[in-house]
């Protein structure tokens, strides 16, 4: 693999395009420099750039790698090459590995057989020695740019379930892997600075902080993960103008509407291009004009920008803006929906139907699930 020669194609691709390294960067949400370092052969595009730059460039990865256009006649015999170019110097042979045993690189979020027993407490649904099982054997996993959904009666886990993914908690059984690491392991210290990097958060009461404007709310975040100072203005106003709140910027989070704030914490949460957003009841306090806002903001996001989130609603309305649906009751996931190509409202009665399907007492024999 050479940097040199693949720097050498990025600068040259995007010459093509008549863009500056700026106008590149721009597009990409990233900072010139880290651009300039890809075009003298300094450094490596990040993993998760690799996609948008080659649809930008018009190359295929292949073309990437290689760094060089490639012609449809050699494409074989070049792929295998590039591949183990990839595989051996620049992936190393670990990270191959992990990815070998069961990760695709699609998949951002894979739950395996998690369970969450709270010992010695006295609500809920008790077993015999009056402990909770909140999460029953847990698994299912979410492909990047994917939208999903996690519904159910309260109490039946969700929020225990996000906690555990959002490394906030730790399941009593199982593994969770974001982006193919397993996050179940990982001490305190660590987690705290994977959850900086890795993952975006949008609550009901998401706190802003309130003494900062919306603006310096979002930098923050930008601060916390040591990007570069010139590179904060840009890319905060380019998020902004898509979200819709660039108006808002130097207000403090008290003068602006629910909606609004809900929309910061959007742009707070991604502006750092987090591997997942974890939403608990995001639109739990909004009216239904700004839910709605807030919900197609988030399909936006997955649709354009390829990320991937996973929201806990029990909101119906909600609900039927997601890709897909994992309905839990009693800890467990006990069905799935896919949306695939129907409307909003076709696919917002097929979930009232399956909710009814799910809490009715008429039927003894779940349907098979396979998350
Ligand atoms: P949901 O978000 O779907 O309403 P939760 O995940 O909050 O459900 O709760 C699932 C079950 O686990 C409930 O029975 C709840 O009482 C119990 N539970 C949640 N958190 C704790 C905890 N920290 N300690 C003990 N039990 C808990
Ligand atoms: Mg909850």
């Amino acid at each position: 693999m050479n940097q040199i020669k693949i720097g050498a194609f990025i600068s040259e691709r995007r010459k093509a395009k008549g863009w500056t390294q700026s106008q590149l960067a721009e597009k990409l949400e990233i900072t010139d420099k880290a651009v300039s370092k890809w075009e003298t052969g300094r450094s490596m595009p990040d993993l998760s750039l690799f996609i948008p730059l080659c649809t930008l460039l018009e190359v295929t990865l292949n073309e990437l790698f290689a760094g060089e256009c490639i012609a449809e006649e050699k494409l074989k015999e070049k792929a295998d090459e590039v591949l183990m170019d990839v595989i051996t110097n620049w992936l190393g042979h670990d990270k191959w590995e992990s990815k070998e045993s069961g990760t695709t690189l699609q998949n951002v979020l894979e739950v395996e057989n998690v369970s969450k027993l709270y010992e010695n407490v006295s609500v809920g649904h008790e077993t015999e020695n009056n402990s909770v099982l909140a999460v029953n054997d847990v698994s299912f996993q979410i492909p990047r740019g994917s939208f999903v959904g996690i519904m159910g009666a309260s109490g039946s886990g969700k929020t225990t379930l996000l906690n555990l993914i959002a490394t906030i908690d730790k399941p009593t059984n199982g593994a969770v892997r974001i982006s193919g690491q397993n996050i179940v392991d990982m001490p305190d210290e660590a987690a705290a600075e994977f959850r900086r990097r890795h993952l975006g958060f949008v609550f009901q009461e998401y706190n802003l902080l309130e003494t900062l404007t919306i603006y310096e709310n979002i930098a923050l975040a930008l601060t916390i993960k040591e990007v570069s100072k010139e590179s904060i203005r840009p890319t905060i106003q380019s998020l902004s103008e898509k979200l819709d709140i660039s108006a808002i910027l130097d207000k403090f989070p008290y003068e602006v509407s629910g909606g609004q704030r809900q929309r910061c914490a959007c742009a707070r949460a991604i502006v750092v291009n987090p591997d997942i957003i974890l939403a608990d009841e995001p639109t739990g306090a909004l009216d239904s004009h700004a839910a709605r806002q807030l919900l197609d903001t988030f399909a936006m996001l997955c649709r354009e920008f390829s990320v991937t989130i996973l929201m806990v609603t029990h909101d119906v309305v909600a609900a039927s803006s997601c890709d897909r649906i994992l309905f839990m009751k009693d800890g467990e996931i006990k069905a799935a929906l896919n949306r695939e190509q129907e409307s909003k409202q076709t696919f917002f009665a097929d979930i009232l139907k399956k909710i009814e399907w799910i809490e009715g007492e008429s039927h003894d024999v779940f349907e098979v699930v396979n998350p």
